[in-house]
Protein backbone atom coordinates (compact mmCIF):
# COMPACT_ATOMS: atom_id res chain seq x y z
CA UNK A 1 0.00 0.00 0.00
CA UNK A 2 1.42 3.64 -1.21
CA UNK A 3 2.15 5.75 1.86
CA UNK A 4 2.00 9.51 2.53
CA UNK A 5 3.83 11.99 5.15
CA UNK A 6 1.29 13.09 7.71
CA UNK A 7 1.16 14.74 11.06
CA UNK A 8 -0.52 12.44 13.75
CA UNK A 9 -1.52 12.00 17.38
CA UNK A 10 -2.49 8.58 18.49
CA UNK A 11 -3.85 9.70 21.61
CA UNK A 12 -5.92 13.02 22.97
CA UNK A 13 -3.68 15.82 25.03
CA UNK A 14 -1.44 18.68 23.70
CA UNK A 15 0.94 19.46 21.03
CA UNK A 16 3.34 17.06 22.35
CA UNK A 17 1.23 14.54 21.03
CA UNK A 18 1.75 15.13 17.39
CA UNK A 19 4.37 13.34 15.35
CA UNK A 20 5.64 12.64 11.43
CA UNK A 21 4.58 9.05 10.59
CA UNK A 22 3.87 7.52 7.38
CA UNK A 23 0.54 6.27 6.91
CA UNK A 24 -1.51 4.55 4.19
CA UNK A 25 -2.80 6.87 1.39
CA UNK A 26 -6.53 7.33 2.06
CA UNK A 27 -8.46 4.90 -0.35
CA UNK A 28 -11.44 6.76 -2.14
CA UNK A 29 -14.91 5.82 -2.44
CA UNK A 30 -17.03 6.16 -5.92
CA UNK A 31 -18.45 9.60 -4.79
CA UNK A 32 -15.13 10.48 -3.35
CA UNK A 33 -12.14 12.38 -4.58
CA UNK A 34 -8.47 12.19 -3.41
CA UNK A 35 -6.77 15.55 -2.79
CA UNK A 36 -3.29 16.55 -2.97
CA UNK A 37 -2.61 18.78 -0.27
CA UNK A 38 -0.71 22.19 -1.81
CA UNK A 39 -1.22 23.88 2.10
CA UNK A 40 -3.72 23.72 4.75
CA UNK A 41 -4.54 26.61 7.98
CA UNK A 42 -4.87 25.84 11.28
CA UNK A 43 -8.06 26.35 13.00
CA UNK A 44 -8.34 26.63 17.04
CA UNK A 45 -10.95 23.71 15.84
CA UNK A 46 -7.83 21.56 15.90
CA UNK A 47 -6.49 22.25 19.26
CA UNK A 48 -9.74 21.40 20.30
CA UNK A 49 -10.38 18.31 18.36
CA UNK A 50 -6.64 16.86 19.74
CA UNK A 51 -7.46 17.90 23.50
CA UNK A 52 -10.62 15.51 22.88
CA UNK A 53 -14.07 16.99 23.02
CA UNK A 54 -16.82 14.91 25.31
CA UNK A 55 -19.22 12.76 23.47
CA UNK A 56 -16.84 12.69 20.03
CA UNK A 57 -15.02 9.75 19.54
CA UNK A 58 -12.27 9.99 16.89
CA UNK A 59 -10.52 7.27 14.91
CA UNK A 60 -6.55 7.38 15.81
CA UNK A 61 -3.89 8.27 14.42
CA UNK A 62 -6.05 11.27 13.71
CA UNK A 63 -4.89 13.52 11.44
CA UNK A 64 -5.70 17.27 11.65
CA UNK A 65 -6.61 20.10 8.93
CA UNK A 66 -10.24 21.65 7.57
CA UNK A 67 -8.79 24.32 5.68
CA UNK A 68 -7.31 22.76 2.55
CA UNK A 69 -6.12 23.72 -0.65
CA UNK A 70 -5.01 21.45 -3.18
CA UNK A 71 -5.52 19.72 -6.60
CA UNK A 72 -7.66 16.20 -7.61
CA UNK A 73 -6.03 13.48 -8.27
CA UNK A 74 -8.25 10.89 -8.25
CA UNK A 75 -11.35 10.37 -8.65
CA UNK A 76 -14.25 8.02 -7.60
CA UNK A 77 -16.45 6.63 -10.47
CA UNK A 78 -19.79 8.80 -9.49
CA UNK A 79 -17.43 12.05 -8.69
CA UNK A 80 -18.75 13.44 -12.07
CA UNK A 81 -17.16 17.23 -13.04
CA UNK A 82 -14.49 17.32 -11.04
CA UNK A 83 -10.83 18.45 -12.77
CA UNK A 84 -7.96 16.91 -12.44
CA UNK A 85 -4.70 18.66 -11.93
CA UNK A 86 -6.75 21.91 -11.42
CA UNK A 87 -6.23 24.55 -8.29
CA UNK A 88 -9.42 23.46 -5.64
CA UNK A 89 -10.49 24.53 -2.45
CA UNK A 90 -12.20 21.72 -0.08
CA UNK A 91 -15.61 22.73 1.91
CA UNK A 92 -14.61 21.79 4.85
CA UNK A 93 -18.78 20.45 6.46
CA UNK A 94 -19.34 17.25 4.75
CA UNK A 95 -22.99 16.77 5.13
CA UNK A 96 -25.72 14.62 3.04
CA UNK A 97 -26.50 17.09 0.66
CA UNK A 98 -30.30 15.58 0.19
CA UNK A 99 -32.23 16.32 3.50
CA UNK A 100 -34.14 19.68 3.79
CA UNK A 101 -31.57 21.56 5.58
CA UNK A 102 -28.67 20.66 3.16
CA UNK A 103 -31.40 21.35 0.23
CA UNK A 104 -31.65 25.19 1.40
CA UNK A 105 -28.30 25.97 2.15
CA UNK A 106 -28.34 24.96 5.80
CA UNK A 107 -25.75 22.33 5.32
CA UNK A 108 -24.04 22.62 9.12
CA UNK A 109 -27.91 21.67 10.42
CA UNK A 110 -27.52 18.25 8.68
CA UNK A 111 -27.73 15.14 10.57
CA UNK A 112 -25.11 14.00 9.14
CA UNK A 113 -22.63 16.98 9.18
CA UNK A 114 -18.97 16.84 10.35
CA UNK A 115 -15.69 18.89 9.44
CA UNK A 116 -12.55 17.63 7.89
CA UNK A 117 -10.05 16.50 10.18
CA UNK A 118 -12.33 16.86 13.14
CA UNK A 119 -14.78 13.56 12.91
CA UNK A 120 -12.36 12.71 9.55
CA UNK A 121 -8.66 12.70 8.74
CA UNK A 122 -7.68 16.04 7.31
CA UNK A 123 -5.13 18.14 5.71
CA UNK A 124 -2.25 18.17 7.98
CA UNK A 125 -0.95 15.74 5.03
CA UNK A 126 0.30 14.69 1.44
CA UNK A 127 -3.27 13.88 0.49
CA UNK A 128 -6.62 13.77 1.80
CA UNK A 129 -9.83 12.13 0.99
CA UNK A 130 -13.00 14.09 0.79
CA UNK A 131 -16.48 13.67 -0.69
CA UNK A 132 -16.76 14.99 -4.94
CA UNK A 133 -19.42 17.39 -3.22
CA UNK A 134 -17.02 19.22 -0.91
CA UNK A 135 -14.54 20.06 -3.99
CA UNK A 136 -14.67 24.20 -5.03
CA UNK A 137 -12.88 24.64 -8.72
CA UNK A 138 -10.07 28.02 -8.42
CA UNK A 139 -9.28 30.29 -10.59
CA UNK A 140 -6.58 33.39 -10.34
CA UNK A 141 -3.60 34.21 -9.43
CA UNK A 142 -3.72 33.67 -5.96
CA UNK A 143 -1.42 31.36 -4.36
CA UNK A 144 -2.23 28.26 -2.50
CA UNK A 145 -1.28 29.17 1.07
CA UNK A 146 -3.72 31.99 0.43
CA UNK A 147 -6.56 29.73 -0.76
CA UNK A 148 -5.82 27.53 2.39
CA UNK A 149 -6.58 30.86 4.75
CA UNK A 150 -9.99 30.92 3.27
CA UNK A 151 -12.47 28.46 4.00
CA UNK A 152 -13.32 28.36 7.65
CA UNK A 153 -13.09 31.42 8.45
CA UNK A 154 -14.75 33.42 5.65
CA UNK A 155 -17.70 30.79 5.56
CA UNK A 156 -17.70 30.71 9.53
CA UNK A 157 -17.75 34.69 9.32
CA UNK A 158 -19.72 35.01 5.79
CA UNK A 159 -22.75 32.94 7.90
CA UNK A 160 -22.65 35.28 10.69
CA UNK A 161 -22.96 38.71 9.49
CA UNK A 162 -25.08 38.01 6.21
CA UNK A 163 -27.15 35.04 7.04
CA UNK A 164 -27.85 35.07 10.86
CA UNK A 165 -27.19 38.90 11.40
CA UNK A 166 -28.45 40.12 8.31
CA UNK A 167 -25.86 42.90 8.84
CA UNK A 168 -26.97 46.27 6.55
CA UNK A 169 -25.02 48.89 5.33
CA UNK A 170 -24.32 51.80 7.58
CA UNK A 171 -25.13 49.78 10.62
CA UNK A 172 -22.71 49.77 13.27
CA UNK A 173 -20.97 46.12 14.27
CA UNK A 174 -18.43 45.47 16.81
CA UNK A 175 -15.94 42.59 15.87
CA UNK A 176 -14.44 40.38 18.72
CA UNK A 177 -10.85 40.12 18.33
CA UNK A 178 -10.04 41.40 15.03
CA UNK A 179 -6.45 40.19 14.58
CA UNK A 180 -8.00 36.23 15.00
CA UNK A 181 -8.49 34.60 11.54
CA UNK A 182 -12.03 34.86 11.85
CA UNK A 183 -11.59 38.41 12.83
CA UNK A 184 -9.61 38.92 9.86
CA UNK A 185 -12.30 37.78 7.89
CA UNK A 186 -15.40 39.57 9.41
CA UNK A 187 -14.17 42.52 9.04
CA UNK A 188 -13.54 42.76 5.19
CA UNK A 189 -16.80 40.61 5.11
CA UNK A 190 -18.33 43.61 7.18
CA UNK A 191 -16.57 46.38 5.34
CA UNK A 192 -18.07 44.66 1.77
CA UNK A 193 -21.65 45.18 3.43
CA UNK A 194 -21.28 48.80 4.12
CA UNK A 195 -21.16 48.50 7.98
CA UNK A 196 -19.63 50.84 10.07
CA UNK A 197 -16.86 48.35 11.62
CA UNK A 198 -15.47 48.49 15.15
CA UNK A 199 -13.21 45.67 16.77
CA UNK A 200 -10.65 45.02 19.40
CA UNK A 201 -7.12 43.42 19.52
CA UNK A 202 -4.60 43.11 21.88
CA UNK A 203 -1.33 44.62 20.62
CA UNK A 204 -0.59 48.27 19.07
CA UNK A 205 1.06 46.42 16.18
CA UNK A 206 -2.52 44.29 15.51
CA UNK A 207 -4.52 47.89 15.83
CA UNK A 208 -2.27 48.90 12.26
CA UNK A 209 -3.33 45.64 10.64
CA UNK A 210 -6.73 45.63 11.62
CA UNK A 211 -6.89 49.39 10.17
CA UNK A 212 -4.96 48.50 7.37
CA UNK A 213 -8.35 45.95 6.53
CA UNK A 214 -10.29 48.39 6.85
CA UNK A 215 -11.92 49.06 10.36
CA UNK A 216 -13.02 52.12 11.37
CA UNK A 217 -12.20 51.94 14.71
CA UNK A 218 -9.81 49.65 16.87
CA UNK A 219 -9.77 48.75 20.33
CA UNK A 220 -6.73 47.69 22.63
CA UNK A 221 -8.14 45.75 25.24
CA UNK A 222 -5.48 45.38 26.90
CA UNK A 223 -4.89 49.35 27.36
CA UNK A 224 -8.73 50.27 27.12
CA UNK A 225 -12.05 48.86 28.52
CA UNK A 226 -13.44 47.63 25.18
CA UNK A 227 -17.17 48.33 26.48
CA UNK A 228 -16.75 51.84 27.58
CA UNK A 229 -14.95 52.69 24.59
CA UNK A 230 -17.90 51.26 22.20
CA UNK A 231 -20.31 53.56 24.14
CA UNK A 232 -18.06 56.38 23.46
CA UNK A 233 -17.58 55.39 19.80
CA UNK A 234 -21.32 55.36 19.70
CA UNK A 235 -22.62 58.17 21.90
CA UNK A 236 -23.83 55.74 24.36
CA UNK A 237 -26.07 53.93 21.62
CA UNK A 238 -24.55 50.86 21.40
CA UNK A 239 -23.53 48.74 18.18
CA UNK A 240 -26.73 47.17 15.89
CA UNK A 241 -24.88 43.70 15.40
CA UNK A 242 -22.18 42.33 17.57
CA UNK A 243 -20.13 39.18 16.37
CA UNK A 244 -18.31 37.61 19.39
CA UNK A 245 -16.60 34.01 19.37
CA UNK A 246 -15.03 34.31 22.54
CA UNK A 247 -17.30 33.53 25.39
CA UNK A 248 -17.60 33.56 29.03
CA UNK A 249 -17.26 36.96 30.76
CA UNK A 250 -16.14 38.65 26.70
CA UNK A 251 -19.75 37.54 26.15
CA UNK A 252 -21.68 39.19 28.63
CA UNK A 253 -19.96 42.50 28.49
CA UNK A 254 -20.47 42.59 24.67
CA UNK A 255 -24.51 42.03 25.69
CA UNK A 256 -24.35 45.40 27.26
CA UNK A 257 -22.32 47.19 24.03
CA UNK A 258 -25.40 46.20 21.73
CA UNK A 259 -27.79 49.16 20.62
CA UNK A 260 -31.64 48.94 21.67
CA UNK A 261 -32.72 46.20 18.88
CA UNK A 262 -28.93 45.42 18.86
CA UNK A 263 -28.49 41.60 17.90
CA UNK A 264 -25.25 39.43 19.04
CA UNK A 265 -23.86 36.31 17.35
CA UNK A 266 -21.76 33.63 18.44
CA UNK A 267 -20.22 31.08 17.37
CA UNK A 268 -17.41 30.43 20.17
CA UNK A 269 -16.65 29.36 23.70
CA UNK A 270 -13.17 29.69 24.20
CA UNK A 271 -13.35 31.92 27.51
CA UNK A 272 -16.08 29.94 28.78
CA UNK A 273 -19.37 28.20 27.62
CA UNK A 274 -21.46 28.89 30.22
CA UNK A 275 -22.41 33.01 30.48
CA UNK A 276 -25.35 34.84 32.17
CA UNK A 277 -26.91 38.27 32.12
CA UNK A 278 -29.91 39.99 32.96
CA UNK A 279 -33.09 38.63 31.10
CA UNK A 280 -34.65 42.22 31.94
CA UNK A 281 -31.77 43.78 29.86
CA UNK A 282 -32.44 41.65 27.19
CA UNK A 283 -36.34 41.73 26.57
CA UNK A 284 -36.78 45.49 27.52
CA UNK A 285 -34.24 46.84 25.05
CA UNK A 286 -35.25 43.97 22.70
CA UNK A 287 -32.19 42.40 22.23
CA UNK A 288 -31.43 38.60 20.12
CA UNK A 289 -29.22 36.52 21.04
CA UNK A 290 -28.43 34.25 17.56
CA UNK A 291 -25.73 31.14 17.28
CA UNK A 292 -24.26 30.29 14.00
CA UNK A 293 -21.97 27.32 13.22
CA UNK A 294 -20.28 26.94 10.21
CA UNK A 295 -21.90 27.41 6.89
CA UNK A 296 -23.16 25.68 3.60
CA UNK A 297 -21.10 24.97 0.35
CA UNK A 298 -23.54 27.23 -1.37
CA UNK A 299 -22.28 30.31 0.86
CA UNK A 300 -18.60 29.06 0.27
CA UNK A 301 -18.96 29.42 -3.32
CA UNK A 302 -20.45 32.97 -2.89
CA UNK A 303 -17.24 33.53 -0.80
CA UNK A 304 -14.72 32.28 -3.42
CA UNK A 305 -16.24 34.49 -5.96
CA UNK A 306 -15.38 37.92 -4.36
CA UNK A 307 -11.93 36.52 -3.39
CA UNK A 308 -11.29 35.71 -6.99
CA UNK A 309 -12.39 39.52 -8.30
CA UNK A 310 -10.41 40.69 -5.06
CA UNK A 311 -13.28 41.67 -3.02
CA UNK A 312 -12.09 39.93 0.05
CA UNK A 313 -8.80 39.26 0.51
CA UNK A 314 -6.75 35.93 2.38
CA UNK A 315 -4.83 37.27 5.39
CA UNK A 316 -1.83 35.26 5.99
CA UNK A 317 -0.08 35.53 9.32
CA UNK A 318 2.99 32.76 8.38
CA UNK A 319 4.08 29.72 6.91
CA UNK A 320 5.45 26.81 8.50
CA UNK A 321 6.44 23.34 6.80
CA UNK A 322 3.95 20.34 7.73
CA UNK A 323 6.86 18.92 10.15
CA UNK A 324 6.41 22.38 12.37
CA UNK A 325 2.90 21.50 12.79
CA UNK A 326 3.53 21.58 16.67
CA UNK A 327 5.45 24.89 16.54
CA UNK A 328 2.56 26.38 14.35
CA UNK A 329 -0.29 25.40 16.32
CA UNK A 330 1.54 26.78 19.12
CA UNK A 331 1.86 30.06 17.70
CA UNK A 332 -1.77 29.83 17.02
CA UNK A 333 -2.44 28.77 21.05
CA UNK A 334 -0.91 31.68 22.70
CA UNK A 335 -2.55 34.31 20.04
CA UNK A 336 0.74 35.38 18.51
CA UNK A 337 -0.71 35.56 14.97
CA UNK A 338 -2.34 37.99 12.96
CA UNK A 339 -4.21 36.12 10.37
CA UNK A 340 -4.48 32.97 9.44
CA UNK A 341 -1.48 30.03 9.94
CA UNK A 342 -0.45 28.04 7.49
CA UNK A 343 1.06 24.32 7.13
CA UNK A 344 2.87 23.05 3.81
CA UNK A 345 3.52 19.43 3.33
ZN1 LIG B 1 -28.23 16.79 4.94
Amino acid sequence: MAKMKAVVFKKHGTTIELEEAYVPIPEIGKKDVLVKVKACALNHLDLWTLAGMPGIKISMPHILGCDIAGEVVEKGKKAHGIPLHKPVIVAPGISCGKCAYCKSGWDSLCAHYEIVGFQNNGGYAEYVKVPARNIIPITGNLGMESWAAVPLVFLTAWHILVTRAALEKKETVLIQAGGSGIGSAAIQIAKLLGARVITTVGSEEKVKRAKALGADFVINYKLKDFQAEVMRLTQSEGVDVLFEHIGGPIFTQSVLCLKKKGRIVTCGATAGRTVSFDLRYLYTRQLSVIGSYMGGISELQRIVRRIQDGRLRPVIDQIFSLREARQALNRMASRENFGKIILKP
